[in-house]
């Protein structure tokens, strides 16, 4: 692990930062597939790509040591990073979600593994002596999101895990909205962090990938073994632009923040808006706790405008903002968690846990914050129905 305390300094010089044999202060794109032995038995470090590319290791040090862990894996997305973690699971096994998890591990729940009698039900994380009660013998895990999407719903990672490992749970927690910038989950007590890298930590849309980091030699050895077993490797090229992408996340997480915290403050304040989302607003619900373990709020936002003003004409009179799925990247995005990002969650379940049909979410970007703003007002009074 290396040695930087400051995050700012291990996002640039962290795992694998310079190139061993030429001294490239890049780490070269490897783009092979396999490698030459010396002979039977006599490999220079690396047999196959999906075995081992130094690129990706590269990349696989970097978020082991930005993470905290033990060990780092990259993958071909962040659903390929999940899928390998909960390969970990056996079948008769059952897993803990919170309400508000990601639509895509819900599916993956629902509809690939209930093949293999692997199971899963909706936990209250925000809620502890609820959650235990929820802990029964067949649960061997349980996945936090914090804040969780699209309600921006924080648990406590700290206080989940340690009930959780009262139970002997493994404690997997996607801290794709927060990145190990903003918050460090094996520092509070997780033994698995998972991220979406397409997101955040890629930065700039250009790019689908996952990571995985682990807390422990045992869990490096099984998820090694998985990943290569499975195969859902991120390829040479993709690990250079996250790795490449990964250098400015301090600055872009600096001006995500600065700029979403002004237009949580600006929603608020808007007659339009009926409610707003966000944990760096002091009103909100997880305010206290999500300041107790990350660094601040974050910038992904979500708002349900006043019934009087159609969603529809809002999304499509946006100029600047693109509708679009996805987040974490330079530009500001929205989305329409009902029909997009949480379209996989059945209709009762997401009224009952409050995705709207009038929500929105928000990915702040990086642009100036007042053009940000203009564009939303703009969409926001064509959309008034009078
Ligand atoms: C996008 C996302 C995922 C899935 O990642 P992909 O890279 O799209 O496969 C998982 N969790 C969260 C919180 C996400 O936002």
């Amino acid at each position: 692990m290396s040695n930087f305390k400051n995050t700012e300094t291990a996002l640039i010089h962290g795992g694998i930062s310079i190139d061993e044999h030429t001294g490239a202060v890049n780490i070269p794109i490897y783009q092979t597939s396999t490698y030459k032995q010396d002979g039977l038995g006599k490999m220079r470090g690396y047999e196959y790509s999906r075995t081992g590319n130094p690129t990706r290791e590269a990349l696989e040090a970097l978020i082991r040591d930005l993470e905290g862990g033990y060990a780092g894996f990259a993958f071909g997305s962040g659903m390929a990073a999940l899928t390998a973690v909960l390969s970990l699971l056996h079948s008769g096994d059952r897993v803990l979600i919170s309400s508000n998890v990601y639509g895509g591990t819900f599916r993956l729940l629902s509809k690939v593994f209930n093949h293999f009698d692997f199971t899963y039900t909706i936990a209250d994380t925000a809620d502890l002596d609820v959650y235990e009660s929820q802990i029964t013998d067949d649960v061997k895990a349980v996945i936090i999101e914090s804040p969780a999407n699209p309600l921006m719903t924080v648990t406590d990672i700290a206080a989940v895990a340690e009930v959780s490992h009262r139970h002997g749970l493994l404690v997997i927690v996607d801290n794709t909205f927060m990145t190990p910038y903003l918050q460090k989950p094996i520092a509070l007590g997780a033994d698995i962090v998972v991220h979406s890298a397409t997101k955040y930590l890629g930065g700039h849309s250009d790019v689908v990938s996952g990571l995985a980091v682990v807390s422990t030699p045992e869990l490096a050895e099984k998820i090694a073994f998985i990943q290569n077993s499975t195969g859902g490797v991120l390829g040479p090229f993709d690990s250079f632009l996250l790795i490449r992408g990964i250098k400015t996340l301090a600055v872009r997480m600096d001006r995500h923040v600065e700029n979403a915290e002004k237009a949580a403050l600006f929603l608020e304040e808007h007659k339009a808006v009926k409610n707003v989302y966000y944990p760096g607003l002091p009103t909100s619900q997880g305010y206290e706790v999500n300041k107790k373990q990350a660094k601040n709020g974050g910038a992904m936002i979500s708002f349900e405008l006043h019934e009087n003003y159609d969603i529809r004409t809002f999304f499509e009179s946006l100029e600047l903002v693109s509708l679009a799925e996805s987040l974490g990247g330079v530009e500001s995005l929205v989305c329409h968690p009902a029909t997009m990002t949480h379209a996989s969650i059945p209709a009762d379940i997401r009224k009952k846990v409050g995705i709207t049909d009038g929500l929105i979410r928000l990915s702040v970007g990086i642009e100036n914050i007042d053009d940000i703003l203009s564009d939303i007002a703009q969409a926001i009074e064509k959309a008034e129905v009078k």
